[in-house]
Order: structure tokens, then C-alpha cells, then sequence
């Protein structure tokens, strides 16, 4: 046990974030095999990390994507430490575009991210719970929501809800999802920057509605144990803002 006299370890946070995920999805859920199988085990130690390591090492690996120096990764062998589980040390909540590699983007190997995907990267009952999966379960301590610019669903969010531009089939969902960062930004004085603003007030507001949404999540984050970010990927440069 930790307190205020014996701070805590890694270790200790990791076995907090276990337990604590595992109470909270209940002992019915864990009873599924690849659930129980993925929670005991920890294929790459050096995974075992902060919230604020985690954060600089997603800063490094994107420095290195940046100025063209990403590593050379041996699959062979990652495909044999992974054959038995995962503990990736940072969840990544993207949007779907083909151009947005989450893993090439901070240049990790397989096992390192739990990357989550949907056109225009929100927060949905589904992708919360595949992030509280890995949070709770595999005790990832860090949740980056990346936005991109130029995003396509935001895009087009703002074309429907501006010029009430007709969707085909389900894609008026995304809309739905997207249109309170669309009103956000509609407040922005600068017309030419509004596609601009709607990126990063969505980026925003989905990093606090998983601060807000989630029991799980909120009280990790509340408790410290777990960070959620924001960030907005460039183009043209591969480079990461964060987004605060
Ligand atoms: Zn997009």
C-alpha cells in the first residue's frame, strides 16, 4: 500500500488501476478468458510507465516521425513477446482518416498503443467503453482524443449544419456527434478559421467528456492515476499540438 509517507510506485498505480478496473467491469465480464488472460499478463515491462512518461514518450516518438528518424521495428520478435497478452502504454482516440496512422505518427511498435477509430474521433458508447477496457484492464495510464486537421467529418459537419448539406444513409450520426463543437466554433470571429476552431472545440470537448462520461474514467483521472489529452495532428508536418 501507498500513502502520504510512502508515495507511490509504478508498480503500485499499475496494481491500482487493475483492481480498480476489474471491480468496475465486475467479476462477470472478467470471467471471459481473454479478458482474465489480457489483465495477468505484461508482455513489455518498459511499458509499465506514468501517465507523464507515457505523454513524453508519445512526444518523442512523433519527434522522431517528424524529422524522418523512426525506428526500425522488428516484428519477428514483437510478434512473439505480444503472443501472450498486451499492456499498451497509451490509448489513442482517432479519427478513421486513411492519412492518420496513430502507431506511425509517434512511431511505436505493436503492443505500444490501443488505438481506438472513428470518423471525426468522438467520445460514443462504444469507443468509451473500448477505452475503459484498456484503462481498466490492460492499466493503460494515458488517453490522447487525436484530431486532425482538414478532418473530412467535421468538415462535413459544418457544411450540414451551415448550409443543411444532405448526408447519405447513417453518416448524419457523425453529424449529430460533431455539431456541438460546430456550435462552439460558429462563436469564433474569424470566418476563414471556423474548420479550424470545430478540429481543436472537438478535440476539447470530447477530452472532458471522457474526463465526465465515464465512472471508470473519471475516477481514475480524478484520482490521478490516468491522464486524458488532447492534440491536433498537422498535414502537412506530421507534428502533434497539443491541444489544452
Ligand atoms: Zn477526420
Amino acid at each position: 500500500m501507498c500513502n502520504s509517507s510512502t508515495p507511490c510506485t509504478d508498480t503500485d498505480r499499475r496494481k491500482f488501476l487493475k483492481t480498480a478496473g476489474l471491480t468496475m467491469l465486475g467479476t462477470t465480464a472478467l470471467a471471459h478468458t481473454s479478458m482474465a488472460t489480457a489483465a495477468a499478463t505484461v508482455p513489455k515491462p518498459e511499458n509499465n510507465i506514468s501517465a507523464k512518461e507515457a505523454m513524453k514518450r508519445l512526444d518523442a516518438g512523433n519527434t522522431r516521425y517528424v524529422e524522418g528518424k523512426s525506428t526500425l521495428h522488428d516484428f519477428k520478435s514483437e510478434r512473439e513477446v505480444l503472443s501472450g497478452g498486451q499492456n499498451p502504454y497509451a490509448a489513442i482516440l482517432s479519427c478513421a482518416d486513411s492519412r492518420i496512422v496513430p502507431e506511425y505518427t509517434f512511431d511505436s511498435a505493436r503492443g505500444d498503443l490501443f488505438v481506438v477509430r472513428i470518423a471525426g474521433n468522438f467520445a460514443s458508447v462504444d469507443t468509451i467503453a473500448s477505452l475503459e477496457y484498456t484503462v481498466g484492464v490492460l492499466g493503460t495510464p494515458l488517453i490522447m482524443v487525436l484530431g486532425h486537421e482538414k478532418c473530412g467529418a467535421v468538415a462535413g459537419a459544418i457544411s450540414s449544419i451551415r448550409e443543411g448539406a444532405e448526408l447519405p444513409a447513417n453518416i448524419p450520426k457523425l453529424v449529430d456527434a460533431i455539431s456541438p463543437a460546430v456550435g462552439l466554433a460558429l462563436k469564433h470571429p474569424h470566418e476563414d478559421q471556423l474548420l479550424k476552431q470545430a478540429i481543436r472545440e472537438n478535440v476539447r470537448l470530447n477530452v472532458a467528456t471522457l474526463k465526465a462520461a465515464s465512472p471508470m474514467l473519471s475516477k481514475l483521472y480524478a484520482l490521478g492515476d490516468i491522464d486524458i489529452v488532447g492534440g491536433v495532428y498537422n498535414l502537412n508536418t506530421g507534428r502533434v499540438d497539443r491541444v489544452s
